[in-house]
């Protein structure tokens, strides 16, 4: 039996990044592991047609295992990698003052609890506060353990003013989403479990 001496490489997440790292190394003499916390790859950028109902959830998801079938050096693993607690810095960080008075600042409602009607329950709490309300969605999974607020860049001191409004904990600046995807808005409110 010869012993197999090639490098083995573990990709954690199947997003974007993670498909394109392991389609790359396909061409490498390397053995790839993928894992991911969720068997599919999702296509974020047709969220807004799944939340106007223009297309079905399945419409963009798609098996990581189906992606990979064919590719002998791609193993294919369903697993969570426990991740750092993302709350720390954020906690420390310097209050700002808001420049915006709370009905000139559009926030994005996003379940990421799975919980059915979280995502309209916050909006209307929100809008109870005297915000606006831009879009109510589903976040990219479900499997968000804390709400956060995440903000467009200079808007920081509306984030903060609002996550104290709604005792949110975690502040950040937007991840996995870009400005001109936000319609407007400034905040974006991620619902956790
Ligand atoms: C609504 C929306 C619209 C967008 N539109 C566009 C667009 O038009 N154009 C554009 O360029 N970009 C767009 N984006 C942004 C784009 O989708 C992201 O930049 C991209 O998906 C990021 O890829 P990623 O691989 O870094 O992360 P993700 O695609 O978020 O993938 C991360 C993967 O890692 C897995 N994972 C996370 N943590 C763990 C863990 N601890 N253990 C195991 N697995 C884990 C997740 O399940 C997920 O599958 C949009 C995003 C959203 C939300």
């Amino acid at each position: 039996m010869v012993a197999d001496t090639r490098h083995r490489v573990v990709i954690v997440g199947g997003g974007f990044g993670g498909l394109f790292a392991a389609r790359f190394l396909k061409r490498a003499p390397v053995e790839v592991t993928l894992i991911d916390r969720v068997n599919y790859h999702l296509f974020q950028p047709l969220l807004y047609h799944v939340a106007a109902a223009e297309l079905a959830p399945t419409d963009i998801a798609r098996p990581l295992r189906a992606i990979f079938h064919t590719d002998e050096t791609v193993a294919v693993k369903h697993a969570t990698k426990p991740a750092p607690a993302p709350a720390k810095a954020a906690k420390t960080e310097k209050a700002v003052a808001a420049q915006l008075p709370r009905r000139k600042v559009t926030v994005l409602v996003l379940n990421g609890n799975g919980r059915r009607g979280a995502a309209a329950t916050a909006a209307s709490r929100v809008s109870g506060k005297g915000y606006r309300i831009g879009l109510v969605a589903n976040a990219p999974s479900h499997d968000y353990a804390a709400s956060l607020v995440m903000y467009r860049p200079g808007f920081k001191g509306e984030a903060q003013r609002l996550a104290r409004d709604l005792g949110v904990k975690v502040v950040s600046p937007l991840d996995g989403v870009r400005p001109g995807q936000l319609h407007g808005a400034q905040a974006v409110l991620i619902l956790g479990g």
